[in-house]
C-alpha cells in the first residue's frame, strides 16, 4: 500500500479518531496514527477520554453511587438490605477495564470499517507534511500527506515540588487505579476531575480534602449553582477548604504530607493518598520537527485560528491541543468540521454552544453565559428558575435536589446562558443547547410541550419564570 495519504491525523482520541472517520467517510485515503497501549499491550485508540478520563471516571462514578444508594437511599424505599454491604474494589475496577476494553476495541473497529490505516505509534511532523513514525519496537517508517490534522490531546499539569510516583501521589490515570477504598485522600484542585474523581472515593468511604487555591468553588460555572453545589457537597461530607494553596508534598513511611499556605499562615495536613488534579496543558511534546511552520502560543498551545487551521499551509490542530473547552464532544466536533472543510464542505463548531458537564451528584451543566458574565458585559438579561423539588418526577425518584437556572436577553428574549443543578442534568442540557443554536428564546421552551412526569419540567418552569409566569412556584 502506498504511504501517501489524502489525510494523515496523529492522535486517535475522540478528536484524531473522529475526524479520521469522517474524513474517510468523504472518500479521502486517510492514516490515523497513536501510540497508545492498553493493559493488554495491543493499541488502545480512543485518546484520554476512553482510556484514563471521560469513560473510567464515569464508569467508577456509577459503582460508586450504587454502593451509596444502597446505603443511604435504599431504606426509603422501603428495601430492607440485610447484613452489612460492602464493595469489592478489585470487581468495580475489572468492570470499568471491561468497559473502557470494549470501547477501544470499538474505535479500532470502526476505524478499520471505514477503511482508515491505523499505525501504533508515535508520530511526529517533519517538514513538507511528512510524518515520522516510530513504534515501540523503534521501527520507523515515514508517510506523506496532502493535509495532516494534529490531535495530540493534553496531559496533566504537574506543580512544583509535588512529583507523581504513580503510587502515594498520583494523577487522574493513578486515582482510577486505587487497589483499596484509601483511608484518607488529598484532591489538589476542586475542579472538574478533583470534584468527579474525589466523589468516587468519598462514596466508598475515604476522608475526602479537597485543596483549593481559589477563594471560590466553581469560578467559571454560574455562582448560584457554584454555591448549591458547595452546599451539597458539603452536606455529604466533603471537605472543601478554598483559599489553600499546595505547596508542596513529600511522602514518608508510606503517608503524604502536604505542604499548605493559607490565609491563616503555613499549615501541614497528612493524607494517605494524594491525586493532582490542577488541570491539563496541551500535548505537543516532540510532536513537531524544526521548520514545520506550525505556531505554539505561549500557553503551550497548537495556534489555530477559527477553522482549526495552523500557521503552516493544509496543517489542522483540534480538540485539547488547541485553545478552547477541554472536552471530548468540542474536539470530536472539531473533527468533523476539518474534515469537511478538506473535503470542500464548510465545517464550523460554536464555541458558544459547547455544553460543559460535572458528573458530581447532583451533576452540574451548562451552556452559554453565567450571570456573573452578563452583568460583566452590561448586558440587560432575565433570569427564570425552578427547583427539581416542585417537580412530581423529581420527588417520585426520590433525587430532588438542585435547580434549573435560564438566562434571557431583557430585550429580545433570545437564550443566552442554561445553567442546571440536580438529576440527569447532564442529559437535560442537550434541549438549551439546541435552543441557542437555533438561536431560540425563553418563549420558545416556555411554548414547547414537555411530557409529565419528567425533569424536563423544570426547564419547562424555568422558562416560564424567567417571564414570571411559571404554574408550580411563585414567581
Ligand atoms: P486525547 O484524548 O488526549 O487523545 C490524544 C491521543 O493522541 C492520545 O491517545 C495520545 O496517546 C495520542 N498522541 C499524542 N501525541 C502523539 C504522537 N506524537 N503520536 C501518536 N499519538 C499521540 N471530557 C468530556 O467531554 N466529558 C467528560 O466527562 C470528561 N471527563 C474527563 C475525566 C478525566 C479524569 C479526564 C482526565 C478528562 C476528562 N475529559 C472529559 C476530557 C477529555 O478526556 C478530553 O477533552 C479529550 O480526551 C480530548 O480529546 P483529544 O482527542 O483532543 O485528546
Ligand atoms: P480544572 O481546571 O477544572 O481541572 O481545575 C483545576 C483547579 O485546580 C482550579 O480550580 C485551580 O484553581 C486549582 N489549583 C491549581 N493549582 C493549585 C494549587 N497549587 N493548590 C490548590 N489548587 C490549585
Amino acid at each position: 500500500m502506498s504511504d501517501h495519504f489524502d489525510v494523515i491525523v496523529i492522535g486517535a482520541g475522540p478528536a484524531g479518531y473522529v475526524a479520521a472517520i469522517r474524513a474517510a467517510q468523504l472518500g479521502l485515503k486517510t492514516a490515523c496514527i497513536d501510540e497508545r497501549l492498553g493493559k493488554d499491550g495491543k493499541p488502545a485508540p480512543g485518546g484520554a477520554c476512553l482510556n484514563v478520563g471521560c469513560i473510567p471516571s464515569k464508569a467508577l462514578l456509577d459503582s460508586s453511587k450504587h454502593y451509596h444508594h444502597v446505603q443511604h437511599q435504599y431504606a426509603a424505599h422501603g428495601i430492607n438490605v440485610s447484613g452489612p454491604v460492602s464493595m469489592d474494589v478489585d470487581t468495580m475496577l475489572a468492570r470499568k477495564d471491561k468497559i473502557v476494553k470494549q470501547l477501544t476495541g470499538g474505535v479500532k473497529q470502526l476505524l478499520k470499517t471505514n477503511q482508515v490505516e491505523f499505525f501504533c505509534g508515535r508520530g511526529k511532523l517533519l517538514p513538507e507534511r511528512q510524518v515520522l513514525i516510530t513504534d515501540a519496537d523503534n521501527q520507523q517508517q515515514q508517510l506523506s500527506g496532502e493535509h495532516i490534522i494534529l490531535a495530540s490531546g493534553s496531559i496533566p499539569i504537574a506543580i512544583p515540588n509535588v512529583e507523581y510516583d504513580g503510587q502515594y501521589i498520583v494523577d487522574n490515570e493513578g486515582a482510577l487505579e486505587f487497589a483499596q477504598v484509601p483511608q484518607r485522600l488529598g484532591v489538589i484542585g476542586a475542579g472538574v476531575i478533583g470534584l468527579e474523581l474525589g466523589s468516587v472515593w468519598k462514596r466508598l468511604g475515604s476522608e475526602v480534602i479537597l485543596l483549593e487555591a481559589l477563594d471560590e468553588l466553581l469560578a467559571a460555572a454560574d455562582q448560584d449553582i457554584a454555591k448549591t453545589a458547595g452546599r451539597e457537597f458539603k452536606k455529604q461530607g466533603m471537605n472543601i477548604r478554598l483559599s489553600t494553596l499546595v505547596q508542596g508534598a513529600q511522602v514518608i513511611n508510606g503517608e503524604v504530607i502536604v505542604k499548605l499556605e493559607t490565609k491563616d499562615g503555613e499549615e501541614s495536613i497528612t493524607v494517605d493518598r494524594l491525586l493532582v488534579a490542577v488541570g491539563r496543558r496541551a500535548n505537543t511534546t516532540d510532536l513537531l520537527a524544526d521548520d514545520t511552520g506550525v505556531s505554539i502560543n505561549q500557553r503551550g498551545q497548537i495556534e489555530v485560528d477559527e477553522h482549526c487551521r495552523t500557521s503552516a499551509e493544509n496543517i489542522w490542530a483540534i480538540g485539547d491541543a488547541v485553545r478552547g473547552p477541554m472536552l471530548a464532544h468540542k474536539g470530536s466536533e472539531e473533527g468533523i468540521a476539518v474534515a469537511e472543510t478538506i473535503a470542500g464542505q464548510a465545517g464550523h463548531v460554536n464555541l458558544e454552544t459547547v455544553p460543559w458537564v460535572i458528573y458530581t451528584d447532583p451533576e452540574i451543566a451548562w451552556v452559554g453565559k453565567t450571570e456573573q458574565e452578563l452583568q460583566q458585559a452590561g448586558v440587560a438579561y432575565n433570569s427564570g428558575s425552578f427547583p427539581f423539588a416542585a417537580t412530581g418526577r423529581g420527588l417520585a425518584m426520590g433525587d430532588a435536589s438542585g435547580m434549573v437556572k435560564l438566562l434571557a436577553d431583557a430585550e429580545t428574549d433570545r437564550l443566552l446562558g442554561a445553567h442546571i443543578i440536580g438529576p440527569n442534568a447532564s442529559e437535560l442540557i442537550a434541549e438549551c443547547v439546541v435552543t441557542m443554536e437555533f438561536a431560540g428564546c425563553a418563549e420558545d421552551l416556555a411554548r414547547i410541550v414537555h411530557a409529565h412526569p419528567t425533569l424536563s419540567e423544570a426547564v419547562h418552569e424555568a422558562a416560564l419564570n424567567a417571564d414570571k409566569r411559571a404554574i408550580h412556584r411563585a414567581n
